[in-house]
């Protein structure tokens, strides 16, 4: 096997710009070198070496040695310079790429092949003794940290020392003579912490980077990266070298970051950040502030420090250019990493660029108008979860806020919670229910899985490109960076600004769209649906085949859901209504009657508080289906729980408080989940399903009468395990159903079916068709019994079921398609054998997941149905699944 791809100097071995292979740096370094852009020469180690490497035992195979020979001849071809050379030494850069960018991999060891002779040659060669020295001390320290895991601290420390003895107060100041003997500091600090000298032989340096990257393949930070992004472990990363350029030549030379396309709000508009005389991560660190690219960006800030395109006008109309070219190329908006050497430009990376999803939706909106990609790959290109962002509320601008301070609008949504100060605080306090915002001074990979837990991000240093701009934006959370006048202090849990002092626990909101932090909480609006939303879901609309509902119980749960594009209501939980403060009375009365004409008289009294219920809601949905699950719960979740209510609630029943409690213990339960509820509370108190039917059709009669437009009711009977159950059942609503249409003088239309959360009633589909009319996925309760798993009890070991591989993904989130996913397969192909054309939908959590959703569409199902908010993420889910 071939380990070894060359790329630039006009090398070409094969690999196609292959992203598994190469990754996704090493195969847009091919990518941009293929198309004749200017990229350093270089070479990129494969990620099925990484995959062998972990498979061998952590070993290089000889045969990689030779290959990477190979690979340092051809850029010392390319270059005209020598690996070790004393007079005229080749330097490169060591740079990781995993198939996606993903943070918490090795970070990049740049000017590597420097040693005690090579910075010798390096001066000679550039003219710039002193640009020798601070290249090799910053070698020292880079190897030092990331290949060696040497304690940074120190070198930092070492430089302030430095500094303070000759009264420097920047890195600038320092001279040659200076960075020399910081270069002899740094030799002994090593020699001190490694207990070896700091490798001499360019081999070596170069053989430790290369297992340095594929070392942190398995790193702690890089594992949890993985778990919270679905990213298989066996895909392995690349490792990528690539000769060096220099940004840090003077004037002439500088080092940037861009996007071709503004990445908070999508407009067609350079964006990015460079700086002049510096060296490759010096943007992104946020050690110095960046300058803006073009002249409007800085204009509109304010800013006084020249943007390249006034500072490098020809350089920069020469990168304009590059920025064309790539869009046309990859069509898609992309983020780039330059470095300009004395006036030349060289492209040092480009892929993707990740953007929020109001960015995600213009630019495919845009993409699509400007005829670079079709509307079904506008579609495809739109992250269905990322629409959440979109869905939820923003800061009422009429509001008052108290603000703090004003940062860098660095991912826009407004969130308020508790300060806190580090990652591990914000996973505990969130896992204990508190909505926190995660402060820190920068964040780094090892920051992610407090992000992750947080509902927002504050950093006081770095810029719109820093580390946690980019993963925020990735995570879909608000976040604001570089508010420079916050003082933190991190050990202390404490934070200072505006002459105010807050500690951990205070509330505080953050705007990530304005920049501005705030004191307190502060109201949220509705957002707005209108514009690309609305545009991409026109499109996605036209190449979806599924349905979609809303599961929905309220008429304002309706209206939203009819706003967002429902077509029905696939559940229309009942029992909510039953808990409605004006009529629980009449409910317990129910319950704690002793004959069914008790009974009777309670429900007499819930038939009219229930029918205007069902009036409201099939008003709103005039025209569309509604499926209306009768009553599901065990009746003992009506009766109080506390002692001190007894007394109130006997008393408001009518009955005596011994009566109350002889009645709440009949009716305890070992195990409610499978004992009396669903349709055995139908078989047994058969007047609680009448009522209920008879509300739902005297109410659509109702409404059929005022709007001259009937809903389509669809009634369903919960937790059927049997035929017999359903045909009792369906007795009782058709019957109502009669009488109702007999006494209106006028009939409707509707359907009497089951939903299937059962196993047996799974296997036993095609016989309960013969009754049933439709069937609904009931998946959260089909996957509690199928799996044998109680959702309310199963937080305490799922996480480690996650962890250890057993399921992909929590299965109540997205459903275990080989199992349940089996049980819904086998249920359709019998509920259809017995009822051709059988209406199939699902109404469990999973209807608004958009990876069950396609699954969905496989089974070839009729519809799903999701919460109101999600409804928008199930149409374009299901658009992407029929593409
Ligand atoms: P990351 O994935 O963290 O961005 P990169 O490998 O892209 O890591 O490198 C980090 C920084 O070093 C970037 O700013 C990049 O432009 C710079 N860099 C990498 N290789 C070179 C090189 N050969 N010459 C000059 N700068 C480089
Ligand atoms: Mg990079
Ligand atoms: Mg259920």
């Amino acid at each position: 096997t071939k380990y070894v791809y060359r790329f630039g100097g006009g090398a070409d071995d094969g690999g196609n710009g292959d992203k598994n292979l190469l990754g996704g740096k090493g195969a847009n370094l091919d990518g941009m070198a293929a198309i004749g852009l200017p990229v350093p020469p270089g070479f990129t180690i494969t990620t099925e070496m990484c995959t062998r490497y972990y498979v061998d035992g952590e070993v290089f195979p000889d045969s990689l040695r030779e290959e990477v020979a190979t690979g340092i001849a051809h850029i010392e071809g390319v270059t005209g310079k020598s690996f070790g050379d004393a007079a005229d030494p080749l330097l490169v850069s060591v740079r990781s790429g995993a198939r996606v960018s993903m943070p918490g991999m090795m970070d990049t060891v740049l000017n590597l092949g420097l040693n005690d002779q090579t910075v010798e040659g390096l001066a000679a060669t550039s003219g710039d003794e002193r640009f020798a020295w601070d290249s090799y001390r910053r070698f020292i320290q880079m190897y030092s940290d990331v290949v060696l895991e040497l304690d940074h601290g120190a070198f930092e420390e070492a430089l302030e020392i430095a500094k303070e003895d000759q009264g420097y107060h920047l890195d600038t100041e320092l001279s040659a003579a200076d960075w020399k003997a910081l270069v002899g500091e740094y030799k002994k600090l090593v020699e001190q912490q490694w207990g070896k000298p700091f490798p001499q032989d360019v081999h070596d340096q170069l053989w430790g980077a290369i297992a340095a990257v594929f070392g942190s393949w398995q790193a702690d930070r890089a594992k949890v990266y993985r778990r919270l992004n679905d990213i298989p472990g066996d895909w392995g990363t690349a490792v990528n070298v690539q000769a060096m350029v220099f940004g840090n030549m003077g004037d002439t030379s500088a080092t940037g970051v861009a996007f071709t396309r503004d990445p908070s709000t999508g407009e067609n508009t350079y964006y990015g950040e460079y700086l002049i005389n510096a060296q490759g991560e010096d943007v992104v660190a946020g050690i110095r502030t960046p300058q803006y690219l073009t002249l409007a960006a800085r204009e509109r800030a304010g800013a006084k420090a020249l943007s390249m395109e006034e500072a490098m006008p020809e350089t920069y109309a020469e990168l304009a250019k590059v920025f064309q070219i790539l869009e046309t190329h990859y069509r898609d908006m992309q983020d780039i990493e330059f470095t300009v050497q004395q006036g030349k430009l060289w492209m040092l990376q480009t892929r993707s660029g990740k953007r929020t999803a109001k960015a995600a939706l213009k630019i495919a909106v845009d993409m699509a108008a400007e005829g670079l990609i079709t509307e079904e790959e506008a579609v495809a290109r739109v992250d269905p979860s990322a629409l959440d962002q979109l869905l939820h509320p923003t800061l009422d601008p009429k509001a008052p806020r108290d603000v703090l301070t004003k940062g860098l609008p660095a991912s826009p949504g407004a969130a308020s919670g508790i300060l806190v100060f580090d990652a591990d605080t914000a996973e505990k306090r969130s896992e204990l229910g508190d909505a926190v915002i995660l402060v820190r001074i920068e964040t780094s990979p090892e920051d992610i899985h407090g992000m992750h837990a947080a509902k927002g991000i504050l950093t006081a240093r770095g810029g719109m490109t820093s580390h946690a701009a980019v993963v925020a934006r990735g995570m879909g959370r608000p976040c604001v960076s570089g508010a420079g006048s916050l003082a933190i202090d991190a050990k202390a849990k404490t934070l200072r600004v505006a002459g105010r002092e807050l500690v951990e626990g205070d509330i505080i909101t953050i705007d990530g769209a304005t920049g501005e932090v705030m004191a307190g909480e502060v109201p949220t609006v509705q957002p707005e649906l209108a514009g690309d939303f609305g545009t991409l879901m026109v499109w996605a609309d036209k190449v979806r085949r599924l349905k979609v509902r809303a599961n929905a119980e309220t008429p304002l749960d309706c209206r939203t859901a009819r706003e967002f594009g429902a077509e029905g209501v696939g559940l229309c939980r009942t029992e909510h209504m039953f808990f409605d403060a004006g009529r629980i009375t009449s409910v317990r009365q129910m319950i704690l009657a002793d004959s069914e004409k008790g009974r009777r008289e309670a429900l007499a009294k819930l038939l009219p508080e229930q029918r205007s219920d069902f009036t409201e809601i099939f008003e709103v949905m005039a025209g569309l289906p509604v499926t209306i699950r009768l009553l599901d719960p065990p009746l003992h979740e009506f009766l109080p729980h506390e002692e001190v209510d007894f007394e109130e609630v006997a008393k408001a029943a009518g009955v005596g408080i011994e009566t109350l409690k002889q009645r709440a213990s009949e009716l305890h339960e070992f195990n409610p989940m499978l004992g009396h509820r669903g349709c055995r509370l139908g078989v047994t108190y058969p007047e609680i399903y009448e009522m209920q039917a008879r509300a739902i059709f005297e109410a659509a009669i109702d409404v059929a009468d005022k709007t001259g437009e009937a809903p389509i009711p669809e009634v369903m009977i919960p937790l059927v395990a049997t035929r017999r159950e359903l045909e009792l059942m369906k007795a009782i609503v058709d019957a109502q159903a009669q009488a109702v249409f007999a006494e209106r003088g006028k009939t409707i239309e509707y359907l009497v079916g089951t939903m299937i959360e059962l196993p047996r009633a799974a296997l036993k589909a095609g016989e309960i068709a013969e009754v049933g009319e439709f069937f609904s996925f009931g998946t959260n309760d089909l996957t509690q019994t199928t799996i044998g798993i109680s959702r309310d009890d199963a937080g305490r070991f799922l996480g480690s079921y996650v962890d250890k591989g057993i399921f992909p993904r929590d299965p109540f989130v997205s459903l275990d398609i080989e199992g349940v996913g089996e049980l819904i397969q086998i249920a359709a192909e019998r509920g259809r054998a017995t009822r051709p054309g059988i209406k199939l939908g699902i109404c469990g959590e999973h209807g608004g997941d958009p990876s069950s959703i396609a699954f969905c569409e496989q089974t070839g199902l009729d519809y799903v149905s999701a919460s109101p908010y999600r409804v928008p993420i199930a149409r374009l889910a299901a658009a992407q699944a029929a593409l």
